[in-house]
């Protein structure tokens, strides 16, 4: 601990007003009844040179766009002074309590969680492990989340390993630092009997998959195409900003959430063994992968700081999943790990969906990133069905259209990749700052060295897309039928493809 006081010091010991108070945070998470679907949260806070202090939990974690509330799970709080005596704790509104009568008082905050859905977005506990959401498990300081935190996991039988993107302190095995909450809350603990893979190098970087009921399947298979998979990721922006990256199997599920050094996935290996199988979990880890750089590094504006209270809603959803989605393809297609007739197939499948949503003719790339937080992530269910669009659909086709407009605009110089690490460079690395939608935009056409009109008509507009113009591009055509009611849409090659086309198709590949 000794170390961590050391940290503190010199990182808050700048100006006198801080000198006055220098509030430090110790969590101790244990599971005294797991299968009880709970765990337990002692917070240990000193040094406030104030009366009151209020608490609070985030309703929502960044990566996945919906309001949680997670301060619903927390139960029978309670706080004492150092001397065991009572202080005064209040709920004040649904994210947030009170504590008063604390000036220069040690607090030991304790509570509950409790878990009832086993959920890539929430903590999930069992008898077997625990999954912990640190937004769902750690009440922060209204005004101080930019002060270091240590955490530290009380170990339990049976449950020997544990797995986060945050650095050990001291080398100890169970204590975690963050240098603030907004890291601590990028990074999700997962805890119990847990199997490490064979990690591999990329540029010289470790990454890891470590995993819980990872299931039956060929492990040195799968991490020689994990291996091709980051190493392809990488060479479009081209640098790695991380020490480490983790990628966690949560066990079978759905879904998987993006971290700046992990990722938290639902994974099931007996998957793998087909080979349908396997492209959708390359392809989805493909996406999850690349979102350490597309969202959590080159970022819309609206995407950090968090607003951890009520969501932070911006209109480039499109960009950040949209075109995650785009990448997730074409990684695994410049991999290798996938042929171009497969490549062809994952793009008609949303073309497909996009062309047979009513909800084009009522909905924008931009409404709908906008309106996720309201509508769901895919849109809206029931009684709106068919008004409403997914940008994990059209996202991903708009880029496509976009890659061949700024390819064919600079014969095959420039492409999304150069828009992709121009926004890394001088938004992330220089300015270090997310981009505003017209700089998006000024981004695409000023690498394309043309303006993108129609393009950016698709982004925020319901006008309908012009495929053969834009596939055309790279020597490729979109057939439509219809059948039962239903269009089938299928990419081919042109048969006479022009030298322009076939090279901006043959770069496009990556062949
Ligand atoms: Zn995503």
């Amino acid at each position: 601990m000794f170390r961590f006081v050391l940290f503190l010091a010199l990182t808050c010991g700048g100006a006198a007003v801080k000198a006055q108070e220098q509030p430090t945070f110790h969590y101790v998470v244990s599971f005294p009844k797991p299968a009880m679907h709970q765990y337990h949260v002692e917070l240990r806070t000193n040094g406030w040179n104030r009366d009151t202090l209020q608490l609070k939990m985030p309703a929502w974690m960044p990566g996945y766009y919906q309001l949680m509330n997670y301060a619903n799970n927390v139960l029978g709080i309670t706080a004492q002074d150092e001397k065991g005596q009572n202080i005064p704790i209040a709920k004040t509104d649904d994210n947030s309590w009170v504590l008063s009568g604390i000036r220069q008082k040690a607090i030991i905050l304790n509570y509950d969680v409790k878990t009832d859905r086993q959920f890539v977005a929430n903590s999930y506990v069992d008898s077997t492990h625990a999954y912990l959401i640190p937004g769902n498990t750690f009440l922060y300081v209204d005004g101080f989340l930019h002060l270091p935190v240590s955490v530290e996991v009380e170990p339990y039988p049976g449950w020997p390993n544990i797995v986060t993107g945050l650095d050990n302190v001291d080398r100890e095995p169970d204590k975690y630092f963050a240098r603030d909450f907004d890291i601590l809350y990028d990074c999700p603990f997962l805890i119990g009997n847990l199997e490490s893979l064979r990690s591999f190098k990329v540029r010289g970087v470790e990454h890891r998959f470590i995993g819980y009921a990872m299931g039956d399947f060929d492990r040195q298979d799968f991490m020689d195409k994990l291996a091709k998979v980051v190493a392809v990721g990488v060479d479009i922006i081209g640098d790695i900003p991380y020490r480490q990256y983790t990628f966690i199997g949560i066990g079978p599920g759905r879904g998987g959430i993006e971290h700046l050094n992990n990722t938290t996935v639902s994974f099931d290996g007996s998957n793998l063994r087909t080979a349908a199988g396997m492209n959708q979990t390359l392809n989805f880890l493909a996406h999850e992968y690349f979102h350490h750089y597309n969202v959590k590094r080159i970022r819309p504006m609206e995407l950090g700081p968090f607003n951890y209270d009520a969501g932070s809603p911006t209109n480039l959803l499109w960009v950040s999943e949209g075109l995650t989605v785009y990448y997730e393809y074409l990684i695994v297609k410049r991999a290798g790990l996938v042929d171009e007739a497969g490549l062809f197939a994952d793009f008609a499948q949303n073309i497909r969906a996009v062309e047979n949503n009513p909800g084009r003719h009522f909905q924008s790339l931009v409404q709908a990133s906008y309106s996720t937080w309201k509508d769901g992530p895919f849109g809206t269910q029931g009684d709106a069905v068919g008004k409403t669009i997914s940008y994990y659909d059209k996202g991903p086709v708009v880029g496509m259209l976009l890659d061949f407009a700024i390819r064919n605009a600079t014969r095959n110089e420039k492409s999304l990749d150069d828009v992709m690490r121009f926004l890394y460079r001088y938004y992330y690395q220089q300015q270090q700052r997310g981009f505003t939608d017209a700089e998006f935009r000024q981004a695409c056409e000023t690498i394309a060295g043309a303006p993108l009109t129609e393009l950016f008509e698709y982004v925020h507009t319901t006008k309908e897309l012009d495929y053969d113009t834009y596939l055309g591009y790279a020597g490729l055509k979109l057939d439509i039928r219809e059948r039962q009611g239903k269009k089938e849409v299928e990419i081919s090659r042109l048969p006479q493809p022009d030298s322009l086309q076939t090279a901006i198709l043959k770069s496009w590949l990556g062949d």
